[in-house]
Order: C-alpha cells, then structure tokens, then sequence
C-alpha cells in the first residue's frame, strides 16, 4: 500500500510544466522515496512552482504542525539532496520550490547517485515517464551541430552554434560530471563512447549557481571551448538548453543519456527531439567504409546496396558523421522548418504550461501565482 502523501507528491510535481506522471508498476513512489521520508513528502506538497519564503511555506501549515525553524531546517536538509530548488533572496533569504524531475531532481544527483536510484530513474523512463517527457511540444533541450562545415546557403542561427553560444555569454563557464553517465557506471553500464565524465557544460548563472554547490569547476572561455572541441571529437552530441541563450550545454552519448537513450526506443526518435539540421549522404561518393555508422549515437545510418544511407526518422543533425567522413560525402542540411527556441527559460516554461494546460488552465495558475497561492 502507498502512503497516500507519496501519491499526493506525485500528483503535485507531475503540476508543473514537466510531466511526473503515474505508472502501472509504481516506480515513480520508488524514486520519490530515495529523496524524501513521510515527513519531508509531507512538506514538499507545500512548495509552489514559483521560490517562497519560509515565512510563506510555514503559513499553509496548521497551527502547531510544525515550527518554523524545524521547517527552516527540513528545506535546507531537502534542498541538499537535491530534491527541491532554493535560490537566496537579498531582502527575503533563502526561497524555496519544488522542481520537476528533469531538468531538475535528477541533475541534482551529479556526484552522489546511488544505484538504487539510477535504477528506478531509468525504470521509470522505460514506464512512463519518457513517453509523457518527449512527446511534450516544446523541449527543453535541442540538438545543434558540432563544428562542421555548413554550406552557405543555409543561415546557421547564433542558437544552433556552440561557440557562437559561448562568445554571446557574459559567463562564468563551469563544467560538471556527467549524471547520466554517473548513474549508468553505478548500474554497471560504463559509457560506450567515451571515457571523458566532465561533459556538462554550464554558463552565466547556472555556473555560479552550481559551482556554488560545489559540483562545478570554473573554465576560462578557452578551456570552455577547448573541452567542447574535445567531447565533439570523442563524437558527443551537442545539447543546449533549448532557449536563445543557454545556460548550459550537454555533451551527450547514445548509450548513457536520459534523453537520447530514451528518445532510441520510439520508432522515430527525430520526431521526439528538437534540431534544425539532418544528414544527406552523396552514394556517388560514400565508399561504405562505416566509420559514419560508428560515431553516430541515434543509430541513424544504415548500408542499402554498398553505400550508407541516413534515416531521416532518426537523424538528428548533430554532424558528427561529417567529421569522419574522409569522402566528404556527407552533408548537414536543414529540415526546412526553422525552430527558433523560446528567449529564455522563463519563456520556455511559459510555452510548455500553455501546451500542457491550453489558455484557460494557463490563466488559471497565472492567476493563482498572483494571489500568492501555491501553484
Ligand atoms: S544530458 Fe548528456 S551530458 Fe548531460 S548529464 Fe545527460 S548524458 Fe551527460
Ligand atoms: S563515412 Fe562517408 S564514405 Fe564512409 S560510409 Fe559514411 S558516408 Fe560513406
Ligand atoms: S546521421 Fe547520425 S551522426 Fe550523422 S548527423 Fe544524423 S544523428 Fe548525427
């Protein structure tokens, strides 16, 4: 039997613009259960989407239910595992909410994953939660092309370039472990592609904030850029934010990433995944030599009588293959319907809110967000 202030929980982050939803096989109370007891669930279900004051949580509880100081100290202690968002307030001090799964709880896992949780994480992706997260309309990651020759003709946007994306921020810059590939290693599942674990690349203030915790490591903007060379030779794939200035940038593998690992298991996996770009492979000059087939994570190239075609169902532009292709048959060329992402996060989270709740459930919350009422 489920405690009941589990299932509230559930109920309460799936609320918010990245799904958390129910499945048949329970996992997700599993998960919920790694990172919160009865007590701690029962204090996350009075966190709002939007950061609040501990004087403002403390208020929607009884009388007598709890102090404020014990309640002060259960935020912190939450908020160390990573299991809800706190950012400090010059006038106010530390405000608190609740966050989603992805990008959020599980990120905040970098360093001190345990197996169990991997586990029920990737369970969980398999039950449910990947299907409800990537058939969501906007993403919160896209896919941009490594640094490879682009023909002219196509205008390459500043948002789909990883060094115009850096030039553009005002920094800092830090780099993380990778969670995924932390997770993978503690179920025993080592990467397939790369030894590299710093891969998660942060900039302006989601460095600050992270190496604040204590889980990123400062870069000048030429090791930055340097570090993103290297994850592009060992054949990465480039994921930012999918917002015109990023905060971070993910290199990211087939084998360990929640999103493409996830993404791999659906017919058409380019359908679930934002990108501006697809490869096209010239046969007359292909010799079927298969080093294209090897460095691509999506599993997107096949050998149709002796030269290697791109399935367009899985292709998601991310150029590596360019870079091993010594024929230079290969070509990155553009789907022909421009996404140009969302301005910023706030924006992005707006754009999801709409797509999930449509116009009068969005006003709705926007209208409980103003009355200060949890949301
Ligand atoms: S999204 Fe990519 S780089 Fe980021 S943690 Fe996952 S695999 Fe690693
Ligand atoms: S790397 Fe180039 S030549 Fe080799 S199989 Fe791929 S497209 Fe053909
Ligand atoms: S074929 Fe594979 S490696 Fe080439 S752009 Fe598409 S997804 Fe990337």
């Amino acid at each position: 039997m489920i405690p009941d202030v589990f299932r509230q929980l559930q109920r309460h982050l799936d609320n918010m613009p990245v799904p958390f939803p129910e499945t048949k096989s329970g996992v997700e109370i599993n998960l919920l259960k790694h990172l919160f007891d009865e007590e701690e669930a029962s204090i996350a279900l009075k966190l709002s989407a939007l950061a609040e004051s501990v004087d403002k949580i403390h208020s929607r509880f009884k009388a007598g239910e709890i102090t404020k100081d014990l309640l002060a100290s259960r935020l912190e202690g939450l908020f160390d595992k990573g299991a809800i968002m706190c950012i400090q307030n010059p006038k106010k001090g530390p405000m608190y909410s609740k966050i989603p799964l992805v990008i959020g709880i599980f990120e905040y896992q970098v360093d001190r994953i345990t197996k169990e949780l991997a586990e029920d994480f990737f369970k969980y992706e398999d039950d449910g939660f990947a299907e409800a997260f990537l058939r969501s309309k906007t993403k919160q990651m896209r896919t941009i092309p490594v640094n490879v020759r682009i023909d002219p003709e196509f205008a390459v946007g500043s948002y789909d370039n990883a060094r115009a994306i850096i030039e553009k921020s005002p920094g800092p810059f830090a780099v993380m472990n990778c969670v995924c590939r932390q997770a993978k290693d503690k179920m025993e599942e080592p990467c397939k592609q790369t030894d590299i674990m710093q891969t998660c690349f942060t900039l302006g203030t989601a460095a600050s904030f992270m190496m604040e915790r204590g889980v990123a490591e400062k870069l000048t903007k030429d090791e930055i850029i340097s570090r993103i060379t290297l994850a592009e030779k060992e054949g990465m794939v480039l994921q930012p934010a999918n917002t015109q200035e990023p905060t971070f940038i993910c290199c990211c593998c087939g084998c360990c990433c929640g999103v493409l690992s996830a993404a791999k298991k659906f017919p058409e996996p380019a359908e679930l995944l934002q990108t501006n770009f697809y490869a096209k492979i010239d046969p007359e000059n292909c010799t079927a030599c298969g080093e294209c087939m090897e460095i691509c994570q999506m599993d997107a190239l096949i050998s149709v009588n002796n030269h290697t075609e791109v399935l367009r169902s899985h292709c998601i532009g991310c150029g590596n293959c360019l870079n091993v292709c010594a024929t230079e048959a290969i070509s990155l060329l553009k789907t022909g319907k421009e996404t140009i992402p969302p301005k910023d996060s706030r924006e992005m989270y707006k754009k999801m809110i709409m797509e999930r709740y449509g116009v009068l459930g969005t006003l709705k919350i926007m209208g409980k967000a103003a009355l200060g009422k949890k949301i």
